[in-house]
């Protein structure tokens, strides 16, 4: 986003170039927000951007910085910045605040290849009411290693359930829950992986190699 097309991060007194929409960038340096760039003069191009969070800036930087904020323009003309989007053409949204089903499908439907990273550290009680029991769960299918679970009872994966994508919920922890999209009625499919090779996964393009292989509904 430097005036030489190179990726950098917001600086004070910096000036920019939105790779996206060709208009200009300035540097936003305040000691509230993660430094960022703004669109000088009017919103972002992107209605789907929103501020980032140390979270959402950690998970970016876990990437090479080319493959970050990547201008993604739809069949329609329309204009978003994947979080990270890998040469291989893999997205990866780092999700932090609530997307309604309209939404999720919305950003699926316009990706294509996404994989979501959800901040499940978001709502105080997710944690504690994803993990409740959760031990009891592996092994109930014909994986030894994937949980079997009750996904409409947890307020977390209900949320989720529209989606048609691997989500990969991220408590604060080494390892991420990673919930499939096959379903069976009440019945969800997850494994758990480190962050570590699920990065070295997507890098790869294969996050499903991360996982243990789900059983097919
Ligand atoms: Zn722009």
């Amino acid at each position: 986003m430097s005036e030489d097309n190179s990726r950098i991060e917001a600086y004070p007194g910096g000036a920019g170039v939105c790779p996206g929409c060709m208009s200009s960038l300035i540097a936003k340096c305040g000691t509230r927000k993660v430094w960022h760039w703004a669109h000088q003069g009017h919103d972002h191009c992107d209605h789907w951007w929103e501020p980032e969070t140390l979270w959402h800036r950690a998970w970016k930087g876990c990437f090479p910085r080319d493959w970050q904020e990547y201008p993604h323009h739809g069949d329609q003309g329309e204009l978003h910045f994947a979080d990270i989007r890998t040469p291989n053409g893999l997205v990866i949204e780092v999700q932090h605040s609530h997307l309604g089903d309209r939404e999720i499908r919305a950003r699926e439907q316009f990706y294509g290849n996404l994989v979501w990273v959800v901040d499940g550290t978001r709502l105080k009680h997710d944690r504690n009411r994803f993990l409740k029991g959760m031990d009891r769960n592996l092994g109930l299918g014909t994986d030894p290693n994937v949980y079997v679970f009750n996904g409409n009872g947890r307020q977390i994966t209900r949320r989720w359930a529209v989606s048609q994508r691997l989500v990969y919920l991220d408590f604060g922890e080494d390892d991420l829950w990673c919930v499939s999209p096959d379903r069976h009625n009440w019945q969800f499919f997850a494994t758990r992986v480190t962050k570590a090779s699920f990065v070295d996964a997507c890098k790869i393009n294969d996050p499903n190699s991360a996982s243990k292989q789900f059983p097919v509904s």
